[in-house]
């Protein structure tokens, strides 16, 4: 589907800093996933601290997961990577498809919804984050550390580190998701809310209290190629050919959301659809929850979900559930 751009989203924010975030010095790295969450780069001879968009990914996905699971309580609806790899892998996306040979599709098909929108080592995932860079000043601190452990959040046996705190800044940073499914914009932008209303934190030591921010969100917009110049937000389920939804396997199109583009704006090939006042975020808060919902009992990965045969480009047989 990377061959096709039928919709895409972007959001520009700001991430504030608001309480002390643990940046660790150096570049030492302590094993396990995510775990440099600030570094710096070097403009000239200052060296300034930047956020990794691989960091607010990772806080972003971990959040849409605790969204997804609170909803879904009844059942496991996201693959836990780091938890079950060893003992489960049928639990992790990644390493129950990395060596499949799969086409892309299918394995879109087969991964959960934490997966379809951030990836695995099975499939890229739809949305890209870029780095979170410092806009005017930045104050640090350095402290005299000991490493934290990212899974129990105690100290890491006798790792001792210098830690660069940041203490007051605003970074930033942007996402935008290609291709998405309604459920998966609507997912995004809940999920960005809770980080503007300072839900969560970010780096290390967060349960220490760290890594408190705030996000405020500047842009918002959604991108159609020109023949779309109607005022509904349509995911890719409501965009693509009855091939392309057979072979990706995409959710029914929520039935009868309200129309709440504003009129587009032409560039080149594209229209633009900004949605950039209170009124309109407004409105894509409530879309979002209406097509998260009607997507969550569609969700097949829990399931027993199984890959399809394949021949020609096109699913052979149906796979399908237990
Ligand atoms: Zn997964």
């Amino acid at each position: 589907m990377r061959k096709r751009l039928l919709c895409s989203a972007q959001i520009s924010f700001d991430i504030e800093v608001k309480g002390p975030l643990l940046i660790k010095s150096g570049q030492e790295s302590i094993h396990g996933p995510d775990m440099s969450p600030v570094v710096t780069y070097a403009i000239g001879e200052e060296a300034k601290p930047y956020i990794p968009g691989t960091s607010l990914k990772g806080v972003l996905r971990s959040h849409c997961e605790r969204i997804v699971r609170t909803l879904l309580p009844e059942k496991t609806p996201v693959c836990l990577p780091y938890l079950f790899e060893a003992e489960h892998p049928e639990r992790s996306c990644g390493k129950r498809l990395e060596k499949s040979e799969l086409p892309t599709p299918e394995l879109y098909r087969c991964s959960c919804m934490a997966c379809k929108i951030f990836g695995s080592l099975a499939f890229r995932g739809r949305t890209f984050f870029t780095d979170g860079y410092a806009k005017g000043e930045v104050k640090t601190e350095v402290r005299d550390g000991v490493a934290i452990d990212r899974k129990t959040g105690g100290a890491a046996t006798g790792a001792k580190y210098d830690l660069m705190v940041v203490i007051k800044g605003i970074f930033q940073t942007s996402l935008a998701i290609e291709n998405f499914e309604s459920w998966q914009l609507g997912l995004l932008a809940l999920g960005l809310r809770d980080m503007e209303e300072e839900r969560l934190p970010l780096g290390l030591g967060t349960s220490r209290g760290l890594g408190h921010v705030k996000a405020h969100i500047r842009h918002i917009s959604l991108r159609y190629p020109f023949d779309y110049t109607g005022q509904k937000i349509l995911g890719i389920e409501a965009r693509a050919t009855k091939q392309e939804k057979a072979q990706y396997g995409f959710g029914k199109a929520p039935e009868a959301l309200d129309d709440i583009l504003p009129p587009a704006q032409e560039d080149g090939v594209w229209n633009v659809y900004a949605l950039d006042t209170e009124e309109k975020r407004k409105q894509l808060l409530s879309w979002s929850r209406r097509a998260l919902q009607a997507y969550l009992p569609q969700d097949q990965w829990n399931q027993g979900l199984q890959p399809r045969v394949w021949r020609d480009g096109m699913p052979e047989s149906s796979g399908g559930g237990r």
